[in-house]
């Protein structure tokens, strides 16, 4: 079982200089795939064009078979709520106005967990949930996910 953080931490906010005020991921070869495909608000994942393997996080090879033919496919959006947890505690200062706020393990449909921002309500264990983006500058758009319609 893996698991990555795709969005980080973050969560919306604007801060007093009416720059976004919280961390924002780093952009690496590796990952920058990801983060084409969120701008244009789809959630992409790496697949293995060898053995199909489909896996988050990204690596320079497939974790299976280990080739390097690796590309990144959109992926349906969807997947059940694992776990969350609400943090009440600003571990930065631009957290502070959006306490408290969720971070969640989704299951996607795919089979690899991410590790979000949970939006909206705070649906069960096991929930269906789908992505929604949030643009935060012009490089970056978050994935984070709400209960399904
Ligand atoms: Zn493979």
């Amino acid at each position: 079982m893996s698991y990555g953080t795709a969005s980080g931490p973050a969560t919306g906010g604007v801060g007093p200089a009416g720059g976004y005020d919280k961390p924002l991921p780093k952009i690496t070869p590796l990952n920058k795939g990801f983060w084409d495909y969120a701008r244009q608000h789809q959630l992409a994942l790496q697949v293995c064009t060898k053995c199909g393997d489909i896996h988050f996080p990204p690596g320079p090879v497939c974790p299976k078979c280990l080739s390097d033919a690796q590309e990144w496919r959109p992926v349906s959006g969807r997947g059940r709520l694992e776990s969350w947890v609400e943090f009440h505690r600003a571990y930065w200062p631009g957290f502070a106005a959006l306490l408290p706020y969720r971070v969640c393990l989704v299951k996607l449909a795919e089979g690899p967990l991410l590790a979000s921002t949970l939006v909206g309500e705070t649906p069960e264990i096991g929930a269906p949930l789908q992505v929604v983006f949030d643009a935060v500058t012009d490089e970056v758009t978050l994935p984070k996910f709400r209960r399904a319609d």
